[in-house]
């Protein structure tokens, strides 16, 4: 497994992405929008083979058939919830008031930072020096940073020369003889100030401040606020989860690093409700389970942790003692570092308590568990009425792409089209190719015949791309970029032996198989059988 950081350039993939139709700037021909994309023909089908696999093992299939921590069946049932919702529901949930991330803006050049992305460096032992700024976990900023302070001390300087701090730890008086990232005079970085990530609409017409409405920043309160319903409605009962996916809005201060920070994104929610007896058993077996999903997704090597949160890090939800942890990946951009692809979160009843006890929401939603409770003198339980705890294993669909787009990314300076993409076939947009080696002598319908079959067979699950024009070699690196798993030739033989080339994407390697046999093969290549 490759290590993305040392061998893979982000621009490289950007602009494969941007030629093969995965990723394109929004409003492009405008000039683009800031923190917005759009996904093309390849990455429409990639990220929807993506949420499809989540939905198939998270709803249909629920944890592919792996039993929980005493040995039931996990169950799991869908909502789709609205984007737009009562604004009561963000009081309640704490984003209006303290969805805020601090914010810092350059005087001189205009740029706008998160105060907690910025760390500052200033010689060793040296108090009344200027300090330099820089991004955390952006070598170029670092560096820049380090060449500065040694221009201005008028000597070469090395990380071990220097003292690193938070930028938030920093005095009204340091930070007026502080650097910016990118600036070249000193203090004119403004202190860091709150700014809420909520994007906010008028409903109707008047568009007074009573009309105010917000975009979800996230798909869960949609699942907490729909808990009675879902158990009044369905069979479900305490130990169950609720799941949805759906586009979240969030202002991000400093949309960056392609897709990965984004101001419209999708998420992968799971809310699991369970007794709070029972909650730490759940939070392990989520951690764990979603893990190891990821890795059979095909992010399985080093580029992927599991990161168990410090308790200095942990969310205002969180319970004290508690777990929450990250699954993180090594993007290029993040490198040495690490980016979050997935938060798993024990929220105690944090969400469900705060809605029931909303002045305006008048609703208890406690649950009546009749499984639990002193016996009765039937020998029955008389039932517990409690609120739920909860495990939430949150994925970022987005960054979910990403993360597969720099891992499968293979360069190969061997082939015409010097890299390929190595898709795992469960996501690969395109399944399978069909191709006549030219276009006359019956081989055009041969390969019609081919496509059809396999279009009906396995088309719910990606795309089977036909193309009867160009070079052979040249159909092969389309496919190579495309990241398309087999490739089957048809060619003279075929119409006389009945054979026809099978081009292995990962191998290039080709050999022969009967026409007959190519729907098993596919099947099998795709993990079906
Ligand atoms: P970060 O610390 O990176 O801002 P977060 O901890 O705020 O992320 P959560 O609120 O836990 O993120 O959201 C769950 C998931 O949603 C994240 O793991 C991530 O995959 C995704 N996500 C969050 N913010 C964004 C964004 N701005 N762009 C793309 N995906 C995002």
């Amino acid at each position: 497994m490759s290590d993305v950081s040392t061998t893979k350039s982000m621009d490289d993939i950007m602009s494969l992405c941007k030629r093969r139709g995965f990723i394109y700037q929004a409003s492009e021909i405008y000039g683009g929008v800031n923190g917005f994309w759009d996904y093309g023909p390849l990455g429409a089908q990639l990220k929807k083979n993506l949420r499809d696999a989540w939905w198939q093992d998270i709803v249909m299939n629920p944890c592919q058939g792996k039993p929980g921590p005493k040995g039931d069946p996990v169950s799991i049932v869908p909502v789709d919830t609205c984007i737009i919702q009562n604004p009561k529901v963000w009081e309640a949930s704490g984003h209006v008031g303290g969805f805020n991330d601090p914010m810092v803006d350059c005087r001189e050049t205009k740029s706008r930072y998160r105060a907690d992305h910025l760390f500052c460096m200033g010689e060793k032992g040296d108090k009344s020096g200027q300090i330099y700024a820089f991004v955390e976990n952006n070598d170029a900023s670092f560096d820049a940073a380090l060449k500065k302070l040694g221009k201005y001390k008028k000597k070469e300087l090395t990380k071990d020369d220097i003292d690193i701090c938070p930028l938030t730890d920093l005095s009204v008086d340091e930070l007026a003889i502080t650097v910016g990232p990118d600036a070249k005079e000193v203090g004119t970085l403004t202190e860091p100030r709150a700014f809420n990530l909520m994007f906010k609409t008028y409903l109707g017409a008047t568009a007074t401040e009573d009309d105010i409405a917000y975009l979800r920043p996230e798909t869960a309160q949609g699942i907490f606020i729909n808990f009675k319903n879902v158990v009044d409605t369905t069979r479900v009962s305490v130990p169950f989860g609720i799941a949805q996916t759906g586009k979240a809005f969030r202002n991000e201060v400093t949309p960056r690093n392609f897709t990965f920070r984004s101001r419209e994104f999708e998420q992968m929610e799971i809310e699991f409700f369970c007794h709070a007896e029972e909650a730490n058993d759940w939070y392990a077996f989520w951690r764990d389970w979603r893990m190891q999903w990821w890795q059979e997704i095909g992010l399985a090597g080093e580029n992927l942790i599991l990161r168990e949160h410090d308790k200095d890090e942990l969310a205002h939800y969180a319970k004290e003692g508690a777990g929450t942890s990250d699954i993180e990946y090594r993007f290029p951009f993040t490198a040495p570092g690490y980016g979050e692809l997935e938060g798993i979160a024990h929220r105690s009843n944090y969400d469900l308590n705060a809605h029931q006890n909303h002045p305006d929401s008048n609703t208890k939603l406690e649950y009546l568990d009749t499984t639990r409770g002193e016996l009765a003198k039937n020998g029955q339980p008389k039932g517990e009425r409690y609120l739920p705890d909860v495990i939430e294993p949150s994925a970022g669909l987005d960054r979910g792409v990403l993360a597969i787009l720099c891992e499968a990314y293979t360069p190969d300076p061997e082939r015409p089209s010097k890299v390929f993409m190595k898709f795992h076939p469960r996501v690969a947009p395109i399944k399978a190719a069909v191709f006549p080696l030219v276009n006359k002598d019956g081989m055009p319908e041969k390969a019609a015949e081919l496509h059809q079959l396999l279009v009906k067979k396995f088309g719910h699950l990606g795309k089977i791309e036909t193309d009867p024009k160009q070079s052979i070699g040249k159909r092969y690196a389309r496919m190579d970029e495309a990241g398309c798993p087999f490739c089957f030739t048809i060619d003279g033989d075929t119409l006389t032996d009945g054979t026809v080339t099978v081009r292995d994407r990962d191998t290039a390697e080709q050999k022969r198989i009967p026409f007959d046999d190519v729907v098993q093969f596919v099947a099998t290549g795709l993990g079906l059988t």
